[in-house]
């Protein structure tokens, strides 16, 4: 039984899908102005290990996620500038840079082995979506019209906190000085579901007509568009990094209920953050590292993935260069491990029952790898059934298993040649020549090992 920690009721709950043919997964994509960094990666990680638990406990997943080409501010709220204007030039160079960050933004999934959303939806090309929800929003006197925008009005919405838990008189939104404010908001924790082309955004360059003349959406409105139209409402699953609690998923879920009157989705996941120096990684906050610089400091990209792994993704992580130098460190003895085993045969009963409890414990991934080392040391098992289950494993852990232990298989002719002149300087006990051949297998990245019968060829995991 799949038990997941649901942010809404703020406890770990039974999950019972909404139906038993797909289970609904939205997962809010990036804003692309820029490259993502490896705090938002932790976040696609986390939930690249939910999405795939769930197709290991047997159900199909029907995966949406948005990308952020328009309308999200750099003050996350009502305020500063449009995140993709303030990097572009003109109309054309903004959707240009879209989709030079979008296709980065696939190629680090791909790296990372996440398994790709099946629906990918910017923004930009949900626009009569979200003006749709505008209008019944608006209709049912949820919304309302100033000079500069269309607001949801919060005072309309009961339960606008229910997953901050905080009351409304407790946020300070529109206390900051930086605020543009909008004299006429009723209230200052209502936000825009539309801006106009007036005040601080006249010259803004991405815009639609709408009932209210042109302009562009608010950040919030796109996921609860997006999600409604390929999900319906209410889905099963949604997810986000910790920070989207409030204000995105908390407006998310006044749009959405506000409009439908029913719940958005039955079940809230959040990803706690990536800490570099004990404070937030984050664009912001100057402190970013990408998944392309550490490849070209010789890490292998799947090393970020162990140490993903190594935590539970509702613990903050701290991120070290040595802490990754740990994790590539564990992941080269695991590759070392399993490149001399035997074909996969019948696999180890008790260890995927612990695995299998491990995950469907709120994915409790750090137990997972232990359980996975436990099997790797016991004797009690030949390596033809470890790695049997060390495969099945691989379908959550993503560490790709078994490309490696196939690959490990395929020796290099180069490398066949110099074992073949290593055993006829062996055979003639011309030792001096027989030890420099051993020298130059290894610099191919393989390592002879003389047995009882003969010798044997493994292939060398070190630091890549
Ligand atoms: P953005 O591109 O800014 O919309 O963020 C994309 C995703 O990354 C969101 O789900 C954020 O919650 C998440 N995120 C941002 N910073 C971090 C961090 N330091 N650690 C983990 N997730 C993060
Ligand atoms: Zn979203």
């Amino acid at each position: 039984m799949l038990k997941l920690f649901n942010s809404l009721t703020r406890k770990i709950e039974e999950f019972k899908p909404i139906t038993d043919k797909a289970v609904g997964l939205y997962t809010c994509g990036p804003t692309v102005y820029n490259y993502a960094h490896v705090g938002n990666l932790r976040t696609y990680l986390f939930e690249d290990f939910l999405r795939r638990a769930l197709e290991y406990n047997g159900y199909t997943v029907k995966h949406v996620m948005n990308i952020t080409d328009v309308g999200h501010l750099t003050g996350d709220q009502d305020f500063g500038e449009d995140k993709m204007e303030k990097e572009g030039g003109s109309v054309e160079e903004i959707l240009n840079l879209a989709k030079k960050y979008t296709d980065a933004f696939l190629a680090d999934l791909k790296t990372l082995n996440i398994l790709q959303a099946e629906t990918l939806a910017p923004a930009t090309e949900y626009i009569p979506q979200q003006i749709k929800l505008i209008e019944k929003l608006f209709q049912k006197e949820i919304a309302y019209e100033t000079e500069l925008a269309i607001y949801f009005d919060v005072s309309k919405f009961e339960n606008y906190g229910q997953l901050t838990g905080q009351k409304m008189e407790d946020k300070k939104v529109g206390a900051r000085s930086d605020v543009v404010v909008d004299k006429n908001k009723k209230h200052p924790a209502d936000f825009a579901l539309w801006f106009k082309l007036a005040g601080k955004y006249k010259n803004h360059l991405l815009r639609w007509d709408s009932p209210w003349g042109q302009g562009f959406p608010g950040w919030h409105i796109e996921c609860s568009a997006i999600s409604e139209h390929f999900l319906g409402q209410p889905f099963d699953i949604h997810t986000g990094g910790i920070d989207h609690l409030f204000p995105h998923h908390t407006n998310e879920i006044a749009q959405s209920e506000g409009a439908n009157d029913k719940p958005l989705a039955n079940y809230w996941l959040h990803g706690e953050h990536l800490l570099i120096r004990e404070g937030r990684m984050g664009k912001s906050e100057g402190n970013i590292l990408t998944l392309s610089a550490l490849v070209d400091k010789g890490f292998n990209p799947l090393a970020y993935r162990y140490l993903v792994l190594t935590s539970h993704y509702r613990s903050k992580l701290n991120f070290t260069e040595e802490s990754l130098t740990g994790a590539q460190h564990a992941l080269n003895n695991l590759y070392q491990e399993i490149s001399n085993y035997d074909e996969p045969k019948v696999g180890c009963a008790q260890f995927e029952e612990d695995f299998l409890n491990a995950v469907n414990n709120d994915l409790d991934t750090p137990k997972a790898l232990a359980i996975m080392w436990d099997l790797i040391k016991t004797d009690e098992f030949p390596t033809s059934a470890k790695a049997q289950t060390l495969f099945k494993f691989d379908e959550i852990l993503g560490l790709k298993m078994k490309a490696v232990w196939e690959a490990a298989k395929v020796i290099p002719d180069v490398v066949h040649k110099l074992i073949d002149e290593r055993e006829v300087a062996r055979k003639s006990k011309d030792f001096v020549r027989s030890d420099e051949l051993r020298r130059a297998i290894e610099s191919n990245g393989y390592i002879v090992e003389d047995t009882l019968d003969g010798f044997r060829v493994k292939k060398k995991f070190d630091k890549n």
